[in-house]
């Protein structure tokens, strides 16, 4: 890791704009794909807290209502077990993801219970059906009487942190410049460099800007910006009773939207301790109120909203057992785009993006550093990624 700015090249093969998912696992997959000579620049710190990849836990699944994403989510499983090969760690934990709740017929931001069920039927992935009585017999969960189940036993958990840590050595030990406090001011009007605030300046064949919420201030000025949305997501650590500790599942409950309730929320089993040695749970709500959306990123609440946090305490003080305190609350933007899907294209010759990943890219991040890097090397990606086109409707600004 590099933060000496008077280190930096002014000449590089690839410059990555982001050291968040996007930008980290297209460094790691560039080092694997043998292309020396990349400068990574991250305005704050490498997945810092207030950006998109900071935290412990992702969720990965392939129960998906888009079959689309369902075999890019199965492709991201195939490039998941390679990078677990070849890193000879275990990136994620299979422990299965129970989607239950309301089951009516329309999409939410993650999905529907009949929409995943009916793409798994035609996929052939397995899964359980469970009704409120299994569910409760089975997980410390209080569903209601009508909720409907779905259990995806081969889903579970990114272990985010550690997967930044890998990509992070993977990345420097390929000789790659990973900068912190080395925020980006512009990109020139080819796209092939970046002026630094610093004022220094770097030409590069090929820019690939993964700057999460943030990516519309550098691409405005050449009319490259997609249309997306800044939404602050809760988060937070609830402790919970040391007897019920192996028996929380990974879970997803759909809800319909009632008043400001706007019902998805979720939660992780126990993967960590507090510092003094308590098991908690990571949970958090999958909505952002439309007065809280913003389009300036740094317009975003960095304040947990108290009647966010008032819900959250309510959903899992009601409908989990054994919930003893919060003791950690976070906020996190999502980049969302209005149909809910990714932006991962070339935008001009000497330029490429990812960003919009809202609550779901993670899960795909072998798969998007793998596409950003084949398309910095002059590539096309390896397989099918065109719904992430930056030229559909839902992102022409
Ligand atoms: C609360 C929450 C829960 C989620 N849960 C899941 C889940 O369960 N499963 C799943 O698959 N996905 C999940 N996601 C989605 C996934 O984590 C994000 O989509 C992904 O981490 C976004 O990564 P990114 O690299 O695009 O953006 P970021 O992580 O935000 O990285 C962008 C980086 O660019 C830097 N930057 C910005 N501007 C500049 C500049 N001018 N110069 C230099 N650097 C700059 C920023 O400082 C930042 O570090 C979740 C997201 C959130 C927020």
């Amino acid at each position: 890791m590099s933060n000496n700015l008077s280190s930096l090249p002014n000449q590089a093969s690839v410059v990555i704009i982001g050291g968040g998912m996007a930008g980290l696992s297209c460094a790691a997959s560039l080092a694997r794909q043998g292309v020396s000579d990349v400068v990574l620049l991250e305005a704050k710190t490498l997945a810092h807290a207030q950006a998109s990849s900071f935290g412990e836990t992702r969720m990965f699944r392939e129960m998906y209502s888009d079959p689309v994403l369902c075999k890019l989510a199965q492709e991201a499983n195939r490039l998941w077990r390679e990078e677990e090969v070849l890193s000879g760690e275990t990136l994620r934990e299979t422990h299965g993801l129970l989607f239950y709740g309301e089951s009516w017929d329309e999409e939410t931001i993650e999905g529907s219970i009949p929409g995943a069920r009916r793409v798994m039927d035609d996929q052939g992935i397995p899964y359980e059906a469970l009704n409120a009585g299994e569910i409760s017999a089975r997980f410390p969960l209080k569903p209601k009487a009508d909720f409907t189940g779905l259990f995806e036993p081969t889903a579970g958990a990114v272990r985010s942190d550690k997967v930044i840590a890998h990509w992070r050595k993977t990345a420097e030990q390929a000789g790659h410049l990973l900068v912190e406090h080395a925020a980006v001011r512009s990109l020139d009007d080819d796209g092939g460099g970046v002026l630094l605030e610093s004022g220094q300046h770097i030409a590069a064949d090929q820019v690939v800007v993964a700057c999460g919420v943030w990516s519309q201030l550098l691409l405005a000025p050449l009319g490259l910006a997609p249309k997306l949305e800044v939404w602050p997501m809760l988060w937070a650590h609830y402790t919970v009773d040391p007897a019920l500790a192996d028996r929380y599942p990974q879970w997803f409950c759909f809800q319909k939207e009632r008043g400001d309730d706007g019902g998805l929320y979720y939660g992780f089993p126990v993967l960590s301790t507090t510092s003094d040695g308590r098991p908690r749970i990571k949970a958090g709500i999958d909505w952002a109120p439309q007065e809280l959306r913003v389009r300036e990123p740094n317009a975003m609440c960095s304040e947990p909203p108290a009647r966010l946090v008032e819900l959250l305490d309510h959903f899992l003080f009601n409908n989990v057992s054994g919930i003893q305190e919060r003791v950690e609350t976070v906020i996190s933007p999502y980049s969302m785009t209005s149909d809910v899907n990714f932006v991962l294209d070339r935008l001009s010759p000497k330029l490429s993006l990812f960003c919009g990943g809202s609550g779901q890219s993670f899960k795909f991040a072998p798969l998007i550093g793998d596409s950003l890097a084949r398309l910095a090397r002059g590539e096309s990606p390896a397989v099918d990624i065109s719904c992430w086109n930056h030229k559909r409707a839902a992102v022409c600004a």
